[in-house]
């Protein structure tokens, strides 16, 4: 068995180890990155085929490199991303070995640092570790539906395209920017499809000529701190898909997608939702509503020149499905033989046993420096801010972590002088 000692392990190979990556050799700092898979394999095995980037390809970047071939105002594919991601690692010649997944880190006993172990045998020595795993890390299905119900069931990152669902309407619950892109493409289709619409988000993908991303941007959202009161948990709807689209639910509902509230339970056959449909469609287009009004008082505040919208703030008739809300489904009547689960991811870090994680098993950490000294984490979502978790907020995160670890080191130089 092999051993090797690096200053910095860096434990994922996604955007987030990849951009440490680029921080650590910045500021010299001697570091591997290990990669259980592919550089950035969640976009290739664990999104649908024909997902694009939520955001334009300006914008869900990292700042040292554009997309080649991509109209700036497009919307990367699922593998132009991973192949962006490729060439950025050649590009600051990232010292990544990727197929080695790290099985365990331990803090060493009697000494600074962290022993782990590989799964290709070799034992590595680190004074830091940097845990860049992902922030949708293990899939989460709530346990409403049992297994041998009937329909098939399966959680978005397992969705690939319509195809691979048995013939037959669909159930997708979860009404994210995932849930709500699946059931459209499911709907488009043919299919009859049942989308069941929690708590959301939903701004709009352009207004007055300008995508959201840079209305976050210029109104300091994606810089927010801490997730709104009470809203941690609530999604965000968005859509790059055909050439980006604001996520209209009404629309949805008057093309022919059954909408229904937040899936409650399950009993012999008949699926039950809650009686808040309305609730959070009306919450949805109040988020909505007060991006238009911040950018409006923006557009005056500033003397911008930006074509006015007033067509914006239209919001269609509701469709039956809002105004009778279907509160129950017999999934057999209704030729239901799927069930998409857009319901979201947990983290697990069993593989990291160092004294970092609160009694939920969440990491304890601010802005990425963790309570165990020389642990940090990457990527995670709120970890710093909105964006956090996306292309663009994960490398400003790392240059943090990044001279967190520059801080630390001069101390420990300055004993190693003395
Ligand atoms: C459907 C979907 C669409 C998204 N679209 C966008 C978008 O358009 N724009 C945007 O900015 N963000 C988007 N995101 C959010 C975010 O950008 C992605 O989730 C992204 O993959 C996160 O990158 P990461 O490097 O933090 O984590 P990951 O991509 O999850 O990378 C972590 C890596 O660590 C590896 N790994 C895990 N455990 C180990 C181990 N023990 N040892 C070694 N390697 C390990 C994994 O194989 C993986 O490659 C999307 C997320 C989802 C789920």
């Amino acid at each position: 068995m092999s051993s090797q000692e690096v200053e910095v392990l860096v434990v994922g190979g996604g955007q987030a180890g990849l951009a440490m990556s680029e921080h650590l050799s910045e500021g010299g700092v001697p570091h591997l990155v290990l990669e259980r898979s592919r550089i950035a394999e969640r976009w290739r095995s664990e999104r649908w085929d024909s997902l694009v980037a939520n955001g334009p390809a300006w914008h869900d970047r990292f700042p040292g490199l554009e997309f080649v071939d991509l109209d700036p105002d497009a919307f990367a594919g699922k593998e132009q991303v991973a192949d962006y991601f490729v060439a950025y690692a050649e590009k600051i010649n990232a010292p990544i070995r990727t197929g080695v997944e790290v099985t365990s880190v331990t803090r060493h006993a009697d000494r600074p640092g962290f022993r782990a172990q590989a799964s290709d045998g070799t034992t590595i020595d680190a004074r830091y570790v940097v845990a860049a795993t992902g922030p949708f890390q293990r899939p989460v299905i709530p346990p409403i539906v049992p297994e041998n119900a009937g329909p098939r069931q399966i959680h978005s990152s397992a969705y690939r395209n319509p195809d691979q669902l048995p013939e037959g309407a669909v159930v997708v619950i979860g009404a994210g920017s995932s849930g709500v892109q699946i059931a459209d493409e499911l709907h488009r289709s043919g299919r009859r499809v049942y989308l069941s619409v929690g708590p959301h988000d939903r701004p709009p993908r352009r207004y007055r000529g300008r995508d959201f991303c840079w209305w976050l941007g210029v109104l300091g959202l994606w810089d927010a701190e801490t997730p709104p009161q009470g809203a941690e948990h609530v999604t965000i709807a968005v859509s790059g898909a055909r050439g980006g689209h604001t996520v209209d639910f009404r629309e949805l509902g008057r093309r022919g997608i059954t909408l229904v509230g937040l899936t409650a339970a399950y009993d012999d056959g008949i699926l039950r939702f809650a009686p808040d449909l309305a609730g959070n469609i009306a919450n949805g287009d109040a988020n909505y509503l007060s991006l238009l009004d911040a950018a409006d008082a923006y557009i005056a505040r500033n003397g911008l020149d930006l074509p006015e919208e007033p067509e914006a703030r239209e919001l269609g008739a509701d469709p039956d499905c809002l105004t009778n809300p279907v509160l129950e489904l017999d999934l057999a009547e209704a030729g239901v033989t799927s069930i998409v689960w857009a319901t979201g991811f947990a983290a697990d870090y069993g593989w990291l046993k160092v004294d970092a994680f609160d009694e939920r098993g969440r990491p304890r950490q601010r802005r990425g420096v963790s309570t165990e000294p020389g642990v940090y984490f990457l990527g995670l979502p709120w970890l710093s801010r909105r964006g956090s978790s996306f292309i663009w907020g994960v490398w400003h995160d790392a240059r943090y972590v990044a001279d967190h670890i520059a801080i630390s080191r001069g101390y420990l130089a300055y004993d190693q002088s003395a």
